[in-house]
């Protein structure tokens, strides 16, 4: 008899170049998929209706590629702990997955591993969301990387893996172990809105890995040559937009590398290429994130720098509100908020503006902003998040610390034409574009356009976070 192996999918929610699928399938022909819409991920409060609304369009695109390699994908919803039981019921050889580096997936998987374990089912685990697993990029002297440039040396130096094959010629359930399943739980896949998220707008990209895949071709055929130019404006589509592909898996890394190395050889001059390695370097700080969030996973919970475990912050709940709503009386901040809530993306540049506004001028805890990231984002990651959001607090793993974003500079630098202001605060079109950049509106304008005045003053809270992060950094015994 055919070995029936399941594979659990998490965040790879693709057939090809898929390392944990592409073993199982050299396994066996009969890999039956199986998806777990995990309760304890959906109820959490930081989750957001945009990544809910991509990941369910991931799902149904899964589902359809399974059907046509012969194959079926399940779906259970509740605690992960339905996972051994589904691989009991179906008599299972073994059950094979992808590994994550974030502490919840670690307590899951150890706990899934050991109830199939102790049930006599083979498991086997793969590192496939990264081009290298956590464990093998490690510093001369064998420690964990803390500090992105070193560990860009080493990991853009190492070998990296070709693309695996998709999944083909598999074979899927008999009717009747399809009802052994269905008699533990297996469901037809829920929208969105049947698990509770309402998400009304389109979605600003579309998902499924076939989506994902023309994104990169697009991608490197065009933008990826002035990538090193352009990355910087918001209003310029000068980024990939990958980012929520990558979070679920519905592209692989090894693909995304392999395109790379491709446009390297097809290029005709020196800026193409440092393009092409600006934007290698923006994959490995995804990799960076993913691997000091594996080997430090208190990074998940806090501040990694002393000065910051007790930082006086300020936590005004009003201007956190004004903030979250895109109401600060700074058009370049309200721009991003805006576009953030609105389209459940922001550009990178955004990112780093909006978040430095929260921390050094509103002083507000970090953490508050980093939550509310996640219950917008399409593509909200735990390590992405928690490493940007550190790095704008000057609280993470980070050789220069201290860094102050002046929103008026940001917009006369990356928005100099005021494009992307206007685009996301309408209110203001009339206004001249040195008004809008510099946020120089008079009181009266402001009134007359319907738009708040400044909710602080950006020289006098710099001067006040300085002085409290000076004292926080005495306190903690650093020079
Ligand atoms: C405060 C803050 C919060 C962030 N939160 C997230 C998040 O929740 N999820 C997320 O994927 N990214 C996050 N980022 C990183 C970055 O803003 C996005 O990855 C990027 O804007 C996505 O657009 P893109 O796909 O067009 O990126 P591109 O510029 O085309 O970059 C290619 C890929 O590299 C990765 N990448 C790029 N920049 C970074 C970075 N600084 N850190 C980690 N990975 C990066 C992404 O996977 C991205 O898709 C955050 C950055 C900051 C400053």
């Amino acid at each position: 008899m055919t070995d029936l192996i399941l594979f659990w999918h998490r965040r790879d929610l693709r057939l090809r170049d898929n390392a944990g699928l592409a073993a199982a399938r050299q396994r066996s022909p009969k890999v039956i998929g199986v998806f777990c819409l995990d309760t304890n991920l959906l109820e959490r409060d930081d989750i957001a209706p945009a990544r809910v609304t991509y990941m369910i369009g991931c799902l149904q695109a899964l589902e359809k590629s399974y059907r046509e390699a012969g194959s079926q994908l399940l779906f259970l919803k509740g605690e992960p702990a339905k996972v051994p039981e589904l691989a009991k019921a179906l008599n299972a050889k073994a059950v094979f997955w992808n590994l994550d580096v974030e502490p919840y997936s670690q307590d899951r998987d150890r706990f899934v591993r050991e109830s199939l374990q102790a049930a006599g089912i083979e498991v086997a685990n793969f590192w496939d969301q990264l081009l290298h697993a956590p464990e093998d990029i490690r510093s001369g002297s064998g420690t964990p990387y803390t500090v992105y440039t070193p560990f860009w040396k080493n990991w853009s130096n190492q070998k990296k893996d070709d693309p695996y094959p998709i999944l083909e010629g598999a074979k899927g359930l008999t009717s009747e172990e399809l009802e052994q399943a269905k008699a533990v739980g297996v469901c037809p896949l829920p929208t969105a809105k049947e698990l509770g998220f309402d998400w009304q707008n389109p979605l600003v990209i579309e998902p499924g890995e076939l989506a994902a895949y023309e994104k990169l071709e697009e991608f490197c055929d065009g933008a990826i040559a002035d990538y090193q130019e352009n990355r910087n404006f918001p209003f310029v589509s000068g980024t990939s937009q990958l980012s929520a592909a990558l979070k679920f898996g519905a592209i692989g890394v090894r693909t995304v590398w392999a395109k790379t190395v491709e446009q390297m050889e097809a290029a005709r001059s020196d800026e193409t290429r440092d393009s092409i390695r600006v934007w290698r370097q923006e994959l490995a700080w995804r990799e960076f994130y993913q691997h000091v969030m594996y080997f430090f996973p208190e990074l998940a919970q806090g501040p990694y720098r002393t000065p910051f475990k007790d930082f006086p912050w300020l936590d005004n709940d009003e201007h956190f509100e004004a903030w979250c709503e895109g109401r600060t009386g700074y058009p370049i901040v309200d721009a991003a908020m805006r576009q953030m809530n609105e389209i459940g993306w922001m550009h990178n540049r955004c990112r780093m503006i909006v978040a430095s506004f929260l921390t050094k001028d509103l002083i507000i805890d970090w953490r508050k902003g980093e939550k509310y990231f996640m219950q917008k984002l399409i593509d909200g990651d735990l390590s992405a998040n928690n490493g940007g959001w550190q790095w704008s607090a000057s609280s993470g793993m980070d050789p220069k610390p201290l860094r102050i974003f002046n929103p008026a500079s940001q917009a006369q630098k990356f928005d100099s034409e005021a494009e992307y202001i206007r685009e996301w605060v309408p209110e203001l079109r009339s206004l001249d574009t040195e008004e809008l950049v510099t946020g120089k509106i008079l009181p009266l304008d402001r009134d007359r356009c319907g738009y708040p005045q400044p909710i602080v003053d950006h020289n006098q809270r710099q001067k006040q976070f300085k002085e409290l992060y000076s004292k926080q950094k005495a306190k903690a015994g650093e020079s």
